[in-house]
Formats: structure tokens, sequence, C-alpha cells
């Protein structure tokens, strides 16, 4: 599942398509995880592509008149293409430009969303999201005053897209392998220095993965649909029963919300 750093290297690639004026829309598949709004194939032609930026793991695109927001769901990609290309299979939506360029929309599982707004701020998806991540509304004692008031696992809470956007499960083991703090602590027993730690394991890590974003948008660039995702070095995510880097004890695995968690039981101390 693409998680933050991921939509922001698509973000980053879909600037080159800012300034272009839309010509037509071919929506082949009415509903991803909503309906499609069909309006937008009289109402997209000629609008302008004013801006493109990313909020938690949605891709708001800002028209002349309209708003468009994307979510990749589980599976979604968007590409690029000088001249549009024959349309393959799960290829759902082509837009194409004046200019000849092309964006599809690939998604095989059909989770990601493809919305028609006027207003995406005050959209309900959007409207009530926490902070960026690596904004500064997202701070150390932010995250302790939202745990003190919370008696929730300290994984969930960080996962909330209510307290901050964008911190999906893989980061989220990460961080707390990071922090030494066991994901299933209760959040109003963590520390302002553990939230301080917990802050900075997640703004370094997020940080380091959207430099790698890099790396990342060469494979977006590729015809064969192979998006590159997660090519970041992961210390924990995924090892389960691989001994710890740090002190080489198995690491444990269970599930919190439904989510796999990786924990190293020595490293990873329960608050
Ligand atoms: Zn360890």
């Amino acid at each position: 599942m693409p998680e933050l750093p991921e939509v922001e290297t698509v973000s980053k690639h879909l600037q080159c398509l800012v300034g272009q004026t839309i010509k037509h829309i071919a929506i082949h598949r009415p509903k991803l995880r909503y309906l499609i709004d069909p309006k937008q194939k009289q109402q997209l032609p000629m609008q302008i592509v004013k801006s493109i930026q990313r909020r938690g793991k949605y891709i708001i695109v800002t028209l002349s008149q309209d708003q468009l927001i994307i979510h990749l769901g589980m599976s979604g990609v968007l590409r690029i293409f000088d001249q549009a290309p024959p349309l393959q299979k799960h290829d759902h939506i082509v837009v194409s430009f004046e200019n000849g360029q092309t964006l599809i929309l690939n998604d095989p599982r059909r989770f990601g969303a493809w919305i028609f707004t006027s207003c995406a701020h005050d959209h309900p998806l959007i409207a009530k999201l926490g902070p960026e991540p690596l904004s500064k509304d997202f701070n150390a004692e932010y995250l302790y005053q939202i745990c003190q008031k919370k008696r929730l696992a300290i994984k969930k809470v960080l996962m909330d897209s209510h307290v901050v956007v964008g911190i999906g499960n893989i980061y989220a083991n990460e961080a707390l392998f990071q922090s030494g703090i066991h994901p299933l602590s209760l959040s109003c027993n963590i520390s302002l220095q553990h939230c301080q730690k917990l802050y900075t394991a997640c703004v370094n890590i997020l940080e380091q993965a959207i430099a790698k974003g890099g790396t990342t948008l060469k494979d977006f660039k590729k015809t064969d649909g192979k998006p590159g995702y997660f090519s970041q070095e992961l210390l924990v995510y995924g090892k389960k029963d691989q001994p710890c880097p740090v002190c080489n004890t198995k690491l444990e695995d269970f599930l919190v919300s439904q989510r796999h968690s990786i924990c190293c039981p020595n490293c990873q101390k329960r608050v």
C-alpha cells in the first residue's frame, strides 16, 4: 500500500502536469472505492491544472474551477505518457491533455478513489485530517497532549489520521522500534520524553523515505506497472522471527487493530 513517502513521490512526479489543459477524460470503470462522478466528463475539459499537492495520503489536483482528490488505495498507480498508450487491464481512468500527454490511473484492487469536488478542503475525507507529520503543527508536545487524553495502544494512536496523517503501519512499526516503545503501551502512560523520541523517529524515518523517493521516482516512469514501493531499508517491518538488528532477540509479530506489529521484546519496553 502506498504510504506518505510514496504519495509524496507521486505528487512530485505529477508536477509536470501543472499548467496543462485537460482535453478529455475517459472513465472505464464507474466505481472504485466510491462512485466516480460522471459530471466531470463534461466539466473537466478545458480546465487548467493549477497545482498538485499532497495532503496525508491524498493527492489534491486544483483545476481552474474544480478540484480532484485522488487516493491510490492498496494498489493504485498513476502514470504519465507523452503519447496515449494502448489501454491495459485495470486502466480505469484516462485523462488526455491538450499537449498530448496522458495520465492513467491503474488500480487492480480498486480501493483507490477519484473524487471530483468544488472544494477539497471542505470535503469530509480531508476536512478532519490531523496535521502533516513534517509540519510544525506536529511535535512532541502535541503528541503528548493527545496521548494523555486517550487510553489506547500507542501504535493505534500513531496510525489515527485524525491525530497525524500519513503514518501507516510500516512507519509506525519502524518508529516504535527506533524509539524503544512497545506498540501495546497505553498512550496515557507515555511520557513527554518518550513522545520526543517517538516524534523524532517518525520525522527521521519519513524524511529518509522521502529522500529515497528519488530512486522510486524512476520506477514510476516505467511502463511495466511496477511502482517500486518500499524500496527503502526497513529495520523490523516484515521481519517476523528474524533477529533484532540491535540485540539479536527474535522479533515478535502480533496484531494491533488487525494490523501486523513487529516488535523486539527486549528493546521495546511496555510503558
Ligand atoms: Zn532488540
